[in-house]
């Protein structure tokens, strides 16, 4: 985190509260940059590591994907999806100003997954989701991870870890409870 200046990921008019403990707005929909612990409290759930190839649903401001591509490194992948084509500008100019070119930016429904890069070691969704989207289990490697808030949008969700056990079985625990904008496209919320 040290090594990411978040105040790069934010609208100018926020740049002086880029490291407070809240979410702030960015271009887009319900868009936000979440708040700086949520990042580690998906990550270190996850286990991310070195040589991960990761998903993340929902670039947002491109923060999360910056910070995921430090951990990963140059032997791992970090492919993220985003609804929302002004938000996934915004994302794409902070990526490219601060230099990440081998961090896989995408315009689409990500609540399909993006197959053409999976199996994917570990998945993160940063939105709320009705049910955890049946593409997404599909795409996960056996033995890998998945975390998503887990409910109704505007009112706390659960963080759900999911595990892919070798045999293909699912193991699902709540790492605590989040508040995330909700879900769209195919398996998300209906938004009009
Ligand atoms: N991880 C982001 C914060 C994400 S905010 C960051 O680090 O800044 C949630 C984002 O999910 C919003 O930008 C919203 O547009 C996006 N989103 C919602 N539904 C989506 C979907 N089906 N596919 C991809 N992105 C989605």
């Amino acid at each position: 985190m040290f090594k990411v200046p978040r105040e790069d990921f934010t609208l100018e008019t926020y740049r002086d509260y880029a490291y407070l403990e809240v979410p702030l707005p960015i271009p887009g929909r319900e868009a936000t940059i979440s708040c700086p612990h949520s990042y580690p409290l998906f990550y270190e759930a996850l286990g991310l590591k070195e040589g991960d190839r990761l998903l993340e649903v929902g670039t947002g401001s491109g923060y999360g994907a910056a910070l995921a591509r430090e951990v990963v490194g140059l032997s791992g992948k970090v492919v993220t999806v985003e609804i929302d084509e002004e938000t996934y500008k915004f994302a794409r100019g902070n990526i490219e100003k601060l230099g990440y070119k081998d961090i896989l930016l995408i315009l689409a429904d990500g609540s399909l997954g993006y197959s053409l890069e999976g199996p994917h070691d570990k998945i993160c969704v940063t939105a709320a989701c009705p049910r955890i989207p049946d593409p997404l289990i599909r795409q996960l490697r056996l033995g890998g991870k998945l975390i998503a808030p887990l409910g109704h949008p505007n009112v706390p969700q659960d963080l759900i870890l999911l595990t892919k056990r070798q045999n293909g079985s699912l193991e699902s625990k709540v790492v605590e409870e989040v508040l995330y904008v909700p879900l769209r496209g195919e398996y998300g919320w209906p938004i009009n």
